[in-house]
């Protein structure tokens, strides 16, 4: 018998329980699913060795349902759990925001996944963000995933801050293209320093049919295999991009998509480039316009803070190209997410 309780709409951070849902009380498909939760939920499935136990998260951000879908599927499939699973399904009220999945946080809130360090403040996704990390003190799950989907069409893959086989094997139960990254934002992932392994998986686009798949097909093996930390879980080797950096947009610059120049102060992107995500882009490759000097619209740090932009970029009368061969990921079309995240990623090729 399923134990669920009251739904409130007090926003305090407050993570709802929910004990072993039958595959009935999940409603007949994963809208159905979400609108059943109370809120921010807890789900706990009872497994075949209760003494250990994972953790997966999703809908830390809204638009991002990919993992929603994986966990519905898994409890509707009753794929038997090997040990313990708790799973958190965090940014409901974003997610539920009609038409649904279209929030990546609630309007004015903070990004629910840049809160994951202190100092704890006192605004929702703060203290979401803090009893998470409380639950995840309690239970010492062997390990965690964190499953999303990029904002633009995208191959699926793993994240990570932390470099060993625990990590490694983790992500290849999902993909084998592995980011590995010093970059500090506050990000669930970056509790793997001091508590367990915790990956970001990347599922590629929201609208895309494999990204369900695949987070389904991963979350099985996560969730029935004895052992996913000792040993890789695909035949093909895993690819490493480490150290990305992030291209940003100067707090008072706006950002535009289209295919001339839209903005007199600010940067206008072709669409095409998300097409580019893991492809390379070279000094032949129009990326879009900027208005006026290059360094008051963009900026690019490498992880030491270093303001690299000019290494990396150059206006060619306003027009916007690349000084060398670099790869792209992370690639958005979504102007809110360049504004307040960032325009992509990128990476030089090693050789
Ligand atoms: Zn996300």
């Amino acid at each position: 018998m399923a134990v669920i309780e009251k739904f409130s709409t007090k926003l305090d951070g407050k993570i709802y329980s929910w004990v072993n849902p039958s595959a009935e009380d999940i409603g007949a498909s994963s809208i159905e699913f979400l609108n059943a939760l109370p809120g921010p939920t807890h789900i706990h499935v009872s497994g075949e060795d209760s003494s250990r136990c994972r953790a997966t998260v999703t809908l830390l951000h809204g638009n991002e349902p990919s993992g929603l879908h994986a966990i519905y599927e898994v409890l509707k499939q009753r794929v038997p759990a090997a040990v313990d699973m708790h799973y958190f399904i965090l940014n409901v009220d974003a997610a539920r925001q009609a038409p649904g999945f279209i929030y990546r946080m609630l309007p004015q809130h903070k990004d629910l996944n840049r809160c994951f360090k202190p100092p704890y403040g006192n605004t929702e996704p703060e203290l979401l963000a803090k009893n998470l990390i409380r639950l995840l003190q309690q239970l010492q799950p062997e390990c965690v995933i964190d499953i999303h989907n990029t904002s633009g069409s995208s191959p699926s893959f793993g994240v990570t801050t932390f470099m060993d086989e625990r990590h490694d094997a983790l992500v290849s139960l999902f993909t084998h293209r592995m980011i590995v990254t010093d970059l500090q934002l506050g990000s669930l992932m970056e509790i793997s320093e001091t508590m367990m392994p915790t990956v970001t998986i990347e599922c590629g686009g929201a609208q895309d049919r494999e990204s369900h798949l695949m987070a389904t097909e991963g979350l099985s093996k996560y969730i029935s295999l004895q052992d996913i930390l000792s040993e890789r879980h695909e035949d093909m080797s895993l690819e490493f991009f480490h150290n990305p950096m992030r291209l940003e947009l100067k707090e008072d610059r706006d950002i535009a998509y289209g295919d001339h120049c839209l903005l007199s102060e600010g940067v206008t992107l072709l669409p095409g480039v998300e097409n580019y995500n893991f492809g390379f882009v070279d000094s032949s490759i129009r990326l879009g316009f900027v208005a006026g000097i290059l360094k008051d619209s963009l900026s690019l740090k490498d992880t030491a803070g270093a303001e690299m932009i000019s290494d990396y970029f150059e206006l060619r009368r306003g027009e916007l190209y690349p000084r060398k061969k670099i790869k792209l990921f992370m690639v958005t079309s979504n102007p809110e997410i360049a504004r307040k995240d960032c325009l992509f990623y990128l990476v030089e090729p090693d050789d």
